[in-house]
């Protein structure tokens, strides 16, 4: 179909169930794009937990949350749809024709919608410490994310948290920062095992420095730039003060549904109403995934997969009512180079 600015479909949630309905948008035939929140695809998988490993997805017995995310992504982006990070779908507003989609990247229009936004936007969770608010932006050098290892370059680091983003960016920025400090408020870490005993090893080389149990007390900065952290003992309260360029806290992620209870969509228990087809209230918009909510259903990736498959299928035939639901086998389809391709 065209692409005239006006996507066929555009899914809302780059997790593996919206990855997984932009491979059938691409396969469909459609113009598709893909709009996440997040700086990165792959949902909670990569959000949550890339290092844990997952058993129960057809046909892979055993597979790491990223292996499978990276997999998801190289099939669900094979057919080159749009992908806009770091973009919240805060309004959707059905116009004449095609449904607007506002997001703090722009305005994007399209034809129909499936939203795959599991939990909603997984928001970075943020300390509420004095001298958060003033230094928390790229210039102000108090992030809750790695963009660029580079960004880091020669700089006093102090990264906070006890999961594996703060053990693998702790271990990631070495050679790169001029100094890492990891503080974390218990002396257990969440992370995997194995990351931890290296990063233990790296601190006993005195490639970082960790600190436990310590909070974040103040942040204050010169030049609108983070310069000092006040950190606080969590056993004895005594303060003291660390000299840092950069702060980056790695504190993990609160889910929110946020905007999308505001659309007019059917809502139960904080999740959308979809029939059998996967379509919501709202003419032209899907739904599927952890986001969804109907009789039986269960919040597996394995669901998400059949749900994304019969909402991109229903949108295919909404759209073009001679089109068939029914994709075929993708064993038989011309498009991956097979034979007896059926025709629509
Ligand atoms: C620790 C843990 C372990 C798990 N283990 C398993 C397991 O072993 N097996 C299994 O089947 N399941 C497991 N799950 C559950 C599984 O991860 C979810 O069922 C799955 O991720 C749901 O996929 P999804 O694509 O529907 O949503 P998500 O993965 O949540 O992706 C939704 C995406 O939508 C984006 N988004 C939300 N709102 C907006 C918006 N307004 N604008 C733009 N983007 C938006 C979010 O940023 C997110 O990237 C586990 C979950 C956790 C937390």
């Amino acid at each position: 179909m065209s692409d005239d600015g006006i996507k066929d479909i555009t899914i809302i949630g780059a997790g593996p169930t919206g990855l997984f309905a932009a491979f059938y948008a691409g396969l469909r035939g459609m113009s598709c794009r893909i709009v996440d929140a997040l700086p990165q695809l792959g949902g909670q998988l990569m959000a949550l937990y890339p290092e844990k490993y997952i058993f129960d997805v057809g046909g892979l017995p055993k597979i790491l949350a990223k292996d499978l995310a990276k997999n998801m992504i190289e099939q669900g982006t094979q057919f080159g749809p749009e992908v806009v990070l770091e973009a919240e779908v805060q309004q959707l507003i059905p116009e004449d024709g095609h449904i607007r989609l506002v997001t703090p990247r722009g305005e994007f229009l399209t034809k129909t919608v499936v939203i795959t936004a599991g939990k909603g936007a997984l928001n970075p969770r943020v300390l509420e410490c004095p001298g958060w608010a003033d230094h928390y932006s790229d210039t102000g050098g108090v992030h809750t994310h790695v963009r660029q290892p580079e960004d880091f370059r020669g700089k006093r680091v102090l990264i906070i948290g006890g999961g594996d983003s703060a053990v693998d960016w702790v271990l990631g920025l070495r050679g790169i920062a001029r100094e890492i400090t990891l503080i974390h408020r218990r002396d257990e870490f969440r992370a995997h095992k194995s990351t931890v005993l290296e990063m233990r090893q790296a601190a006993e080389r005195g490639d970082v420095t960790i600190r436990t149990p310590y909070e974040v007390g103040e942040i204050s900065g010169e030049g609108g730039c983070v310069a000092r952290v006040t950190l606080i003992n969590n056993d004895t309260k005594e303060a003291e003060e660390l000299h840092v360029e950069a702060v980056v806290a790695l504190l993990g992620f609160k889910p929110d549904l946020g905007p999308i209870g505001r659309w007019g969509l059917e809502l139960e228990r904080n999740t959308i109403k979809v029939s059998q087809l996967m379509e919501t209230n709202i003419a032209g918009v899907y739904a599927a995934g952890d986001v969804v909510h109907y009789p039986g259903k269960l919040e597996l990736i394995a669901t998400g997969y059949g749900e994304a498959a019969v909402a991109v299928n229903n949108a295919v035939h909404y759209l073009n009512p001679k089109a068939r639901v029914n994709p075929g086998h993708s064993t038989n389809l011309k498009l991956f180079k097979q034979d007896d391709e059926g025709e629509e």
